[in-house]
């Protein structure tokens, strides 16, 4: 590569491109003779999470103004306090509980009871084997895509989609085709059918949405199944951390129950507000190919990934507790007041129907310039470019309602500020 650089390059007196050059490629050399942390890891981290370098701007601008007067709506963090029953429990597990290893894929007993319940809410009939108990869904995502993927397989996902996505993909030698969900938020067949090649493993689909809140009718997961009926070793991995998190009496159709190659990984980390806890699960369809094999690469994978088991209190916990939920009426009225606070201002978005989110549409193109308007009035947000869809700015609700009306009147200068320069 620097070949052609010397081989063009005429020296004349007192020209000092050569020395000039040899420094530069010296100090490479040198730079790289010590790098300790991989180059894909670096790029990573320069371009890692807007939501990550939103929250740094949100621990700078408290520092300087204060928690109270920074309105912090960057992460799908819950605030909600966990149910009374899981707290309880927490404190009423056996001091004499064992604590040792156990199967790789969890307690038996918790495998059963997580079965019974998976079973109930997505009407098919699973095991204790169909269940993996994992350390939240982020573990679940990655233990399923260690287990299916080969390098340079291919993994679709619906944009906008939850960030860590790629990395997980690309974690184990996949990659990430995006694919544009339609006008409303919702997966296009069309799209993804064109998508479709050889290489295709995986689809990922994640509803109720983030970062938009919207969940996907029966009638798209219907056509979904019509189209992988053509592509037998294609599973679909419906992440689903938000499923108790509807609004309105909205009903989450069924995944396990339409699309027979599926799994489903959620956790607890939204639905009971356990995010620290790290407790989730990959419940396998009954009617997935080769069910068993999978079954036991999902547990390989857990073990050889590191995560060894899902931890031993939390799986007594959750399996304490599998009907409980956050109150969700405290997010249904947070999400009427940001639909209100958007509707006044006149700035549009696909109504939220369950998750914490708000995907608005940005009032000038430039997603990241909005961000920073915001910014400017002590406002954090993330720029929709960051979930793969540029033109729109993320606020999630993950706050308390007083937080929200006391940011209105900045978010509507920021608007105005930014329209008129
Ligand atoms: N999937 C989605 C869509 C999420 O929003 C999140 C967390 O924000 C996760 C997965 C990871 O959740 P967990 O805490 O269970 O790993």
């Amino acid at each position: 590569m620097h070949g052609p650089l010397v081989a063009i390059w005429r020296p004349t007196p007192g020209d000092c491109t050569l020395p000039f050059m040899i420094g530069i490629f010296s100090a490479i050399a040198l730079l790289e003779a010590i790098m300790t942390v991989a180059r894909k890891m670096l790029g990573y981290m320069e371009n890692a999470s807007w939501i990550r370098k939103m929250f740094e701007e949100g621990a700078r601008l408290k520092s300087i103004h204060g928690k109270d007067r920074v309105y912090d709506f960057s992460l799908g963090n819950p605030d909600v306090p966990p149910p009374k029953k899981v707290l309880d429990t927490m404190t009423a597990l056996p001091p004499a509980m064992f604590h040792g290893y156990m199967p790789n894929a969890g307690y038996p007993e918790v495998r059963e009871l997580v079965a019974g319940h998976v079973s109930d809410i997505y009407k098919v009939t699973l095991k204790a084997e169909d269940i993996i108990m994992s350390c939240g869904a982020g573990a679940g995502l990655n233990v399923v895509l260690k287990s299916i993927l080969d390098p340079g397989d291919e993994v679709l996902a619906i944009s906008p989609y939850f960030v860590e996505y790629k990395f997980y993909v690309e974690n184990h030698g996949g990659i990430l085709v995006s694919i544009p969900s339609d006008e409303a938020f919702l997966p296009s067949i069309e799209a993804l059918s064109r998508a479709m090649n050889d290489r295709t493993k995986a689809i990922i689909i994640n509803s109720p949405n983030n970062p938009t809140g919207r969940v996907y009718p029966e009638d798209i997961l219907k056509r979904l199944k019509e189209l992988l009926d053509d592509y037998p070793r294609v599973i679909v991995i419906s992440d689903e951390p938000y499923r108790a998190i509807v609004y309105d009496d909205m009903a989450v159709p069924s995944v396990l129950g339409i699309i027979p190659n599926s799994v489903v990984v959620t956790s607890a980390s939204k639905e009971l507000s356990l995010a620290g806890d790290r407790i989730g699960y990959i419940a396998i369809s009954p009617h997935i190919n080769q069910k068993r094999e999978l079954e036991g690469a999902l547990i390989l994978a857990t073990r050889i990934l590191g995560f060894v088991n899902a931890p031993a209190l939390m799986q007594k916990v959750l399996a304490g507790c599998l009907n409980e939920r956050v109150d969700v009426s405290i997010y249904k009225r947070r999400r009427d007041v940001m639909r209100s606070i958007f509707d006044e201002i006149g700035l549009s978005y696909a109504p939220p129907e369950g998750a914490f989110y708000l995907f608005v549409r940005s009032p000038i193109e430039d997603d990241l310039a909005f961000c920073n308007a915001l910014v400017a009035e002590r406002i954090l947000a993330v720029p929709g470019r960051g979930f793969g869809r540029g033109g729109y700015v993320r606020f999630a609700y993950c706050v308390d309602e007083s937080i929200i009306e006391a940011a209105a009147p900045g978010i509507k200068r920021a608007v105005e500020n930014i329209c008129k320069s």
